[in-house]
């Protein structure tokens, strides 16, 4: 892929498919995004939000980091990209869901078991995976067989969704509209080899077909 070709994508996009959003995006400028949806995914260029969920522009405010994490509540006067965006989104746009979704072959997951201490190129990345430490943890004390490494990645890549969903539970606004049934938050797995997503059902702990879920 060349910037050539994203300019060649971007002339065939206002040829062929941009009037198919026009009226709808005028009028998003008139009015501006009223999105009810936050989705939290990995900045992993395999996890393509809009056309695994075929959204179009204005459905989704769109939150991506290194292996869709949540930082927890820390209103300090630091850069926080990540919250910045979550903050906007719940209590600007008031989004009435907030999607974590991670995604399978996540190489944020898979660093979680790599030993970064000699790579000064990596500290923000370093220190960003810790918010993945507790789901690495949990892992490797439920699984038996920690040999098999894909088995591994493949449950702490889930495991990690939970725990972003705790770890949103730390903002007290999002607790307060949850409360007041403004907000719901939900835990999505995309598997990037066949397209199909699990959601985490918090009854019984598990991961099932988005097609089953029920409202
Ligand atoms: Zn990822």
């Amino acid at each position: 892929m060349q910037i050539n070709d994203l300019i060649k994508g971007n002339k065939k996009f206002r040829e062929a498919r941009f009037s198919k959003y026009e009226t709808d995006l005028k009028q998003l400028v008139k009015t501006g995004q009223k999105p009810e949806v936050l989705f939290i995914g990995c900045s992993d260029s395999r996890v393509t939000p809009d056309l695994m969920l075929d959204t179009k522009p204005g459905d989704m405010f769109i939150l991506r980091n290194v292996g869709n994490f949540v930082p927890p509540y820390n209103p300090d006067n630091d850069y926080h990209g990540t919250s910045a965006a979550i903050e906007y989104a719940v209590n600007v746009l008031n989004v009435k869901h907030i999607i974590v979704c991670g995604h399978s072959h996540c190489g944020a997951c898979k660093s979680l078991y790599q030993d970064l201490e000699n790579s000064p190129e990596l500290s923000n990345v370093k220190k960003w995976l810790e918010l993945g430490k507790k789901a690495k943890e949990y892992t490797l004390l439920a699984t038996p067989n920690k040999e098999d490494k894909e088995q591994l990645y493949r449950t702490t890549e889930k495991v990690s969704i939970v725990y972003q969903m705790e770890n949103l539970l730390s903002f007290p606004y999002i607790v307060e509209k949850i409360k007041n049934s403004e907000l719901q938050i939900h835990g999505w797995y995309y598997k990037i080899e066949d397209g199909t997503i699990d959601y985490y059902d918090g009854e019984d702990c598990t991961f099932k077909p988005l097609e089953d879920y029920k409202k």
